[in-house]
């Protein structure tokens, strides 16, 4: 800890409300999963990116359903976004590929 409190005693000051006898065990990712991990982050960036750029740049209306060449597959790649709350609906026909509503 950078600011001189250990760890013990941060545990000891915030206490478990409910008593717990199960050892939680956090899953660090393996290296592979890293990589994986990586992938999909930058195929989700540059798919958001572009769908957000061309809704910009060509005014596309909201409320209906864009396609687009995917820009990580090559694949179909149908968008839109919600005139009410802005909300962007991404789905590629690809597999695995890309598909959110955020
Ligand atoms: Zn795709």
């Amino acid at each position: 800890m950078s600011n001189g409190i250990t760890l013990d005693e941060i545990m000891s000051a915030q206490q478990m409300t409910a008593p717990t006898s199960i050892q939680f065990r956090v899953h660090v990712p393996t290296p592979e999963e890293e990589v994986i991990f990586r992938e999909e982050m930058s195929r989700h960036d540059l798919i958001d990116r572009t769908v957000k750029r061309l809704v910009r740049e060509q005014r596309l209306q909201p409320d209906k359903w864009h396609t687009l060449d995917c820009p990580a597959c090559g694949g179909e790649l149908k968008f839109g976004y919600s005139g009410y709350n802005g909300h962007f609906h991404v789905h590629c026909a690809t597999d695995g590929c890309a598909s959110w509503m955020e």
